[in-house]
């Protein structure tokens, strides 16, 4: 059984038709890329798995279980998006144990659990900093951090480095394939960067108009590519 089903998934904004009829299957423990030109519906396949939006035919199944009836937070998933979302008035600290604290995890448990993931990230020593303190790898690590440590089954991760440049990306993208390796959680990562897409996927999902032209290995898309829209984009220089 895989662990994500996408099927018959089709969804309209105004008439316009942002997904077709997309058939999926993710399974556990993959790292999954999600690449396309903008306004290919990356983003909207994403929002309707975690259950942001809804489709307008077909359904999502996570584990087995259909979830179009469950809320985002029923739902077990962990967003992470390019804009850290983190809270300006708390500490690092603060932002890590925040959905601790809100499914009532006692103090010993929030702390110990933020000790851990702070190691994991390196970021021991910036617990008791404000964001506005931190440079842009660093906030992103804290974003991070917050869905590790509610230890999701899915983790679903829009662009999640594109506003770093381009050496911290490369940092940060090994980073998170190891994290991932360590955690052996599905993870389903958006990303407009093929490079990014090749050294970090076991799979990817090549998207166009709502479409999905191929999925396959980093080697089966780059030497096999499905179609010319494929070939094109896989192939376009950096
Ligand atoms: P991507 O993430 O690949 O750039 P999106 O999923 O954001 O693409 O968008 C796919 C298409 O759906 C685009 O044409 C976009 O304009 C449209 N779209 C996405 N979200 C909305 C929305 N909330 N309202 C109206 N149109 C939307
Ligand atoms: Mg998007």
């Amino acid at each position: 059984m895989s662990y994500i089903k996408l099927h018959d998934i089709s969804k309209k904004f105004h008439e316009e038709q942002a997904l077709g009829r997309l058939n999926l299957l993710i399974e556990e423990g993959e790292f999954v890329a999600l690449v396309g030109p903008s306004g290919s519906g990356k983003s909207t396949m994403l929002d309707i798995i975690c259950g942001f939006e809804q489709s307008d035919s077909g359904y999502v199944a996570i584990a087995g279980k259909d979830v179009t009836d469950l809320t985002p937070k029923e739902r077990d998933v962990a967003m992470v998006f390019q804009n850290y979302a983190l809270f300006p008035h708390m500490t690092v600290a603060e932002n890590l144990a925040f959905g601790m604290k809100i499914r009532k995890i006692a103090k010993k448990e929030r702390q110990m659990k933020v000790a851990e993931v702070a190691n994991l990230l390196s970021l021991s020593e910036y617990l008791n900093k404000y964001p506005k303190e931190l440079s842009g790898g660093q906030k992103q690590r804290v974003a991070l951090g917050r869905a590790i440590v509610r230890e999701p089954k899915l983790f679903l991760m829009d662009e999640p480095l594109s506003n770093l440049d381009t050496s911290l990306r490369e940092q940060m993208s090994s980073e998170i394939k190891k994290l991932q390796k360590v955690l052996s959680v599905t993870t389903l990562y958006v990303t407009h960067s093929q490079d990014e897409a090749m050294l970090m996927a076991d799979k990817i999902v090549v998207l166009n108009k709502g479409v999905i032209h191929q999925v396959g290995t980093p080697h089966q898309i780059y030497q096999q590519p499905a179609d010319l829209f494929v070939a094109s984009f896989i192939g376009k220089p950096k």
